[in-house]
């Protein structure tokens, strides 16, 4: 078993989706209050709400959560005719760091985005002073066709074209294998960790060992309580993007277990 040797950072965020009503957002709000001034040292955390309840999370949560944008749009310009569409600098404005880009749902099933359009998107975002979070993975199909790493890795390249080597401080990479999204399977410790290994060499063999040695490599995919202590002893696993957990307080436990594994 790979053990934790790791100076990065632990990242963990929670996307909660498409999913609430002011009511219950307000009193998600309350409940991750409760951690005020209790999050690990080694750890940032930030929560992706609907942009629809961005202005009251914003209000309300406490500063110890940065927060996330789902999704942005990809153009050149701050303002303009993109109805319906969000762009960096409103998110910025806001005061939200993060945007995740290439969520699988925008990739597979709500969207179809493309490498060339989400690269847009991760160009865009850190133009605008942004920092983005990538998110990668491949289908069933593809694991059991044996192409994970080549899809995978094909979509990091694509993602990241265009990039510049000063900007990789501000791009984390989540490995959500799409058959772990919302379906209570999780990946095995030693698939993740696997995975991640080869992300990591991928961008110390065609970006920079410095950068690959840095990045933070999140996994996503139906973590919870029960086996996020097990993947974070994971050398190459950096943090978690949760899905269905952070709608619950059971969140908290999961930022806890990068700490003593005990919970906040
Ligand atoms: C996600 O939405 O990124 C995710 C990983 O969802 P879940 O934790 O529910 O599988």
């Amino acid at each position: 078993m790979d053990t934790k040797m790791s100076t990065r950072k632990a990242l963990i965020g929670g996307n909660w989706k498409c999913n609430g009503t002011i009511a219950s957002v307000k009193s998600l709000v309350a409940e991750f209050n409760k951690a005020k001034g209790a999050m690990p040292s080694n750890a940032e955390v930030f929560i992706a709400p609907p942009a629809i309840h961005m202005g009251l999370v914003a209000d309300n949560l406490c500063k110890d959560f940065a927060l996330s944008i789902q999704n942005v749009w990809s153009g050149k310009k701050d303002f303009g005719a993109y109805t319906g569409e969000i762009t960096p600098a409103m998110a910025k404005d806001f005061g939200v760091q993060w945007a995740l880009v290439g969520h699988s749902e925008r990739r597979h099933t709500v969207a179809h985005e493309s490498d060339e359009l989400l690269n847009q998107k991760v160009l865009a975002t850190l133009a605008a002073g942004m920092k983005v979070i990538l998110c990668v993975g491949e289908t069933l199909e593809q694991r059991d066709g044996g192409k994970a790493k080549c899809v995978v890795l094909s979509q990091i390249k694509y993602g990241i074209s265009g990039v510049k080597i000063s900007d990789w401080s501000r791009i984390a990479i989540a490995y959500e294998p799409v058959w772990a999204i919302g379906t209570g399977r999780v990946a095995t410790p030693e698939q993740a960790q696997e995975m991640h290994k080869a992300i990591r060499e991928w961008i110390s063999a065609n970006v920079d060992s410095k950068v690959a040695n840095s990045v933070r490599i999140m996994y996503g995919g139906s973590v919870k309580p029960a086996n996020c202590k097990e993947l974070w002893k994971m050398g190459d696993i950096d943090g978690f993007l949760v899905g269905g957990a952070s709608l619950k307080p059971d969140f908290l436990t999961i930022v806890g277990c990068v700490k003593d594994g005990a919970g906040l």
